[in-house]
């Protein structure tokens, strides 16, 4: 019963999906594209990754899963940028569909890793320590940890990383600003406000601060000024019918402050129904 109600209520909402799937289901292929100035799209239907191009290389978010990465090697490349170029690893969270290409990531490229507080156990561990699942991916040394509102920066190119925990301890969310015809957009990759299947919100012995965490994520998501909206999942944000609208010449096709904010509002209400229900 209580499932059934939990399903029933998801089924009301939108931004599925709301949990992570198994490789072989969210490896399905999708077209690298430019989001907008120096953010390109490179990841998979289901699994959103980032190349972040600059003047002294680039930055990638979300690894995915190790055998996703020969398709994100493969993204890169069609977008005309070198692999190689790669300095710099972020993640979303630390859950093996965004974090399990990490050491191999690493080791094609010499990328420095870095990683928000509250995540580095999980990702120097493989995944073990994670309060809610036992999934198992290589682990990877964390060469930075880094803080809530810390800045990344390489060359030119800066990025914020805002701390937005409850998902995972340190699920991050970020931010940048891009600039295209004299315009200046704000970018919010959200890392995800989601509680999964199976999450305790009340009396969790292995995340007891929980709650105050989702709490805290969304006063931050509800805070950021947002233009164009992205995150870890392309279905957060409604990814394959952008991106028909940016084929067919709509080049601000993922410019969405409004549906940013009907996204976060529609996972709050998600998140204090859960918590009622429980
Ligand atoms: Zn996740």
């Amino acid at each position: 019963m209580r499932i059934a109600g939990w399903a029933a209520a998801l089924a009301t909402t939108v931004g599925a999906p709301l949990y992570c799937q198994t490789a072989a289901a969210t490896n399905q292929e999708f077209p690298p594209f430019q989001v907008m100035a120096n953010v390109y799209y490179i990841g998979t239907a289901q699994l959103a990754s980032y190349l972040i191009t600059g003047d002294q290389g680039s930055i990638l978010i979300n690894p995915d899963f190790e055998s996703s990465v020969p398709f994100l090697q493969a993204s890169v490349s069609k977008l005309g940028f070198r692999f190689s170029d790669i300095k710099i690893v972020l993640l979303s969270h630390a859950h093996d569909d965004h974090a399990g290409g990490t050491a191999l990531i690493k080791k094609l490229t010499g990328a420095r890793l870095m990683v928000m507080d509250g995540d580095v156990a999980e990702i120097e561990g493989g995944g073990a320590g994670d309060f809610q699942y036992h999934s198992h991916w290589p682990p990877a040394k964390v060469d930075r940890t880094l803080h809530d509102g810390d800045e990344v920066a390489l060359g030119s190119t800066r990025l914020i990383a805002h701390k937005t925990p409850g998902h995972t301890p340190g699920c991050t969310t970020w931010t940048t600003e891009v600039r295209q015809d004299g315009k200046r957009y704000q970018v919010v990759i959200v890392g995800s406000p989601n509680v999964n299947p199976g999450y305790r919100l009340r009396g969790n012995k292995q995340y007891a601060g929980i709650v105050a965490d989702f709490e805290r994520t969304f006063r931050v998501l509800h805070s950021l000024p947002c233009d164009i909206f992205l995150g870890a999942h392309g279905a957060y944000f409604d990814l394959p019918a952008k991106y028909q609208r940016w084929k067919a010449g709509d080049k601000l096709a993922f410019v969405d402050p409004e549906g940013y904010k009907l996204y976060v509002n529609d996972r709050e209400k998600a998140f204090r129904e859960e918590l009622r229900r429980q």
